[in-house]
């Protein structure tokens, strides 16, 4: 038996799992507090003293019943509760139906939960398991779909001990190891008690003894913050029977004594009544006769007020082996067969053979051998009874074992038919569902390879760009110039500007000074920053339209389209102290470095026939050449031709210099600031014409 919503089980052999009880320290009936709060006093006080619960909602039924649906549920909830605890049934179920009738009415969920649950306790109260487990469980499904957190943690409780008491421990401790879980986030003592309790019961049940302690511990910190007597006297009926379990009788008894404390402070007739007849029993097996008979004589008397006549038998039991051990036959005898009398009225067989066995040893102690056969013989006759039952039991039980096989058997074979004809439908679907999904997938090809294309594409592009462009510095390569220079540069037509003055192209060639300096000095990344920010500044000195060219390891070439004549030179200048003035910030040095240029204009035209770009480009880079020889960060230009019927491109290109010495070559020098001339005078710009 389980604790919980349960009924206090109060055996000869001692409760073991009890009911959880509350009290409400003060219940302040007498004011005129809200009807729910008054409910909700008479909900604490049905949970102990279901009498004076009874009376309590007695005084508030005509207007609990003209209240709103919830109060009403609430009242009809508590009623139910209330006749369940003073053993009245009949009435407890009609109440739990009524509740359920106004849930389903009202299409109420939470009412419907509660109805289910109250339904639950009654069956279980009528022994009807099965029924009350169900209920449980459906309580618990619709109590879920509700926020109400109390009926929630109750509903997952009631399911948790239904599946302990079907000896289904796995779900159970996996139920009431969540409803703690619920209460703790519901954050109220009196449902984490409650939960704790009914855990360390089961923990109890599993034979898990220290886990149950465990719980149980934690549980009484939770009880001292309810305040509540009747909390603290369910966790030591759940202390007693854990105790009993242990063999630890005097933990037990001690437990027993708190309890009964407890129980008396709040007038809890019932279970008073029930903790006497424990403390008999208790008593009683510690051979302590004296006192097994005071505390039946009290179960006893608390038992007859309440009209409870197995309590009361159980005492008279108790009463009678103390009776017989203390040597007094007679009396011992007479409470005995009263007490049996009442096993004999309930027909409960299997326990009336224990107490015949008990009552024999007894009997046999004191002396009374006569009487402790007759006992025996009682015990046997019973217990042929039970055997006679169980064998016939046992016989229908095969009959409707051979019966069901046999049905079972027919509807195999009816099943069999069914299977054949639902087989050949299934080939047809499966084979539509087969093209179906073909179809889906083709589909999903035909689009993953559309879009594949038009990936491609984008890639394709970007491909294009990348074989355009230097990777380092951004800038176009030389194979792109190249391409460039082939199809665009000869069509285009170039002619005066608006001033007047004459719009030619440009080509300059840059080459980094002691570029191998850095590299030696910073290292290969050091060179890379350096490459990219003269790359930068180009960008920034040149315009959009111009043509900026990685030509090669630390070369540049700028390919200018349209210019007035007159600022080349200009545009060299800027070059070389724009590059200059520019630091590149690398770690932590600041490195700059200075560049040599050769330039001409574009085209070349000596002698009315246009230089084809290849030549002018070498032209440039033996410019470059002079200016790296004539003592670097200076750019060289050649800007036309004299006397050109006496000389040719090929010995110009042979030796540059020794044609502009001749007078061939019409040539500009550049300087950049603060450039010193090898002759040692600073100077801006030279031109030896
Ligand atoms: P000069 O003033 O005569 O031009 O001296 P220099 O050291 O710049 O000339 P040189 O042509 O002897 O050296 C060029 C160096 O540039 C050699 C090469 O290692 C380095 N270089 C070429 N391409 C790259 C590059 O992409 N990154 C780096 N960091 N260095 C490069
Ligand atoms: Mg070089
Ligand atoms: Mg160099």
């Amino acid at each position: 038996m389980s604790a919980g919503f349960r009924d206090a089980s109060r055996t000869r052999k001692g409760r073991v799992l009890l009911a959880s009880l509350c009290l409400l320290s003060s219940l302040a009936l007498a004011q005129p507090a809200p009807l729910s709060t008054r409910l909700e006093d008479i909900r604490e006080l049905g949970r102990f003293v279901p009498p004076k619960a009874l009376t309590a909602l007695a005084e508030i039924e005509a207007e609990a019943r003209a209240s709103s649906a919830r109060e009403r549920a609430e009242f009809l909830e508590l009623l139910s509760h209330a006749y369940r605890g003073v053993g009245d049934n009949p009435r407890s179920l009609a109440l739990a139906e009524e509740l359920l009738a106004l849930g389903r009415e009202r299409q109420d969920n939470l009412i419907i939960a509660r109805g289910l649950l109250s339904k639950a306790y009654v069956t279980f109260s009528m022994s009807d398991l099965p029924q009350s487990h169900q209920l449980a469980w459906e309580g618990e499904r619709v109590a879920n779909l509700t926020d109400d957190m109390p009926t929630r943690i109750r509903g997952v409780i009631a399911s948790g001990q239904s599946f302990a008491e079907e000896g289904n421990f796995p779900p159970a401790l996996k139920k009431l190891q969540a409803a703690v879980q619920l209460a703790r986030d519901y954050g109220k003592p009196v449902q984490i008690v409650m939960a704790l309790n009914a855990l360390a019961s089961l923990y109890g049940q599993m034979k898990e003894y220290d886990k149950g302690f465990e719980a149980l511990a934690e549980a009484y910190e939770y009880a001292e913050k309810t305040n509540s007597p009747g909390r603290m006297s369910s966790l030591k009926d759940t202390e007693y029977g854990l105790s009993i379990a242990t063999n630890q009788p005097q933990r037990g008894l001690r437990a027993l004594l708190a309890g009964l404390e407890y129980e008396k402070q709040i007038g809890a007739d019932a279970m008073i009544a029930g903790s006497l007849v424990n403390l008999s029993d208790s008593y009683l097996k510690q051979h302590d006769y004296p006192r097994t008979v005071d505390y039946a004589n009290q179960a006893m008397a608390a038992a007859r007020l309440l009209k409870d006549e197995s309590t009361e038998a159980t005492a008279r039991l108790n009463m009678g082996q103390a009776l017989l051990g203390m040597g007094k036959l007679a009396e011992g005898k007479r409470s005995f067969e009263l007490g049996l009398a009442w096993y004999e009225k309930a027909n409960d067989k299997p326990e009336m053979q224990e107490v015949l066995m008990e009552y024999g040893s007894a009997l046999e102690r004191a002396g009374d051998m006569a009487g402790a056969v007759k006992a025996y013989h009682r015990e046997r006759a019973i217990s042929n009874e039970l055997f006679e039952d169980r064998r016939q039991k046992a016989t229908l039980e095969l009959q409707e074992k051979y019966e069901s096989e046999k049905r079972q058997g027919q509807i195999e074979v009816l099943k069999r038919d069914i299977v054949n004809r639902n087989l050949q439908q299934r080939v047809w679907w499966l084979l539509a569902v087969v093209f179906a999904m073909a179809a889906v997938i083709v589909g999903f090809l035909y689009r993953k390879v559309r879009h594949a294309n038009d990936q491609l594409k984008v890639k394709n592009l970007e491909l294009k760009q990348q074989s355009s462009r230097d990777p380092l510095t951004g800038l176009y390569n030389r194979r792109h110039f190249q391409e460039f220079m082939r199809t665009h540069v000869q069509a285009e037509k170039r002619g005066a500007g608006t001033s007047g003055e004459e719009i030619v192209g440009a080509l300059f060639l840059l080459d980094i000074d002691h570029f191998k300096h850095v590299n030696d000095t910073y290292g290969h990344a050091g060179g890379d920053a350096v490459l990219r920010m003269i790359a930068d500044s180009l960008r920034e000195i040149l315009r959009e339209t111009d043509m900026i060219v990685r030509w090669g390891g630390e070369e540049f070439l700028a390919f200018l389209p349209a210019i007035p004549r007159s600022g080349v030179e200009e545009i060299a200048r800027r070059l070389l102290s724009g590059i200059s003035n520019t630091v590149v910030q690398y770690q932590d040095v600041e490195i700059s470095v200075d560049v040599s240029i050769g330039f001409a204009p574009f085209p070349l035209v000596p002698l009315d026939r246009e230089l084809p770009w290849e030549r002018s480009v070498n032209l440039v880079d033996m410019a470059l050449y002079l200016a790296k020889a004539h003592g670097r960060n200076r750019a060289y230009g050649v800007r036309g031709f004299n006397n050109f019927q006496n000389t040719s491109m090929e010995a110009i290109e042979q030796d540059l210099e020794l044609a502009w010495r001749a007078g061939f070559v019409d040539m500009s020098i550049v300087l950049s600031q603060g450039t010193t001339h090898p002759d040692g005078a600073p100077f801006e710009q030279r031109s030896i014409a």
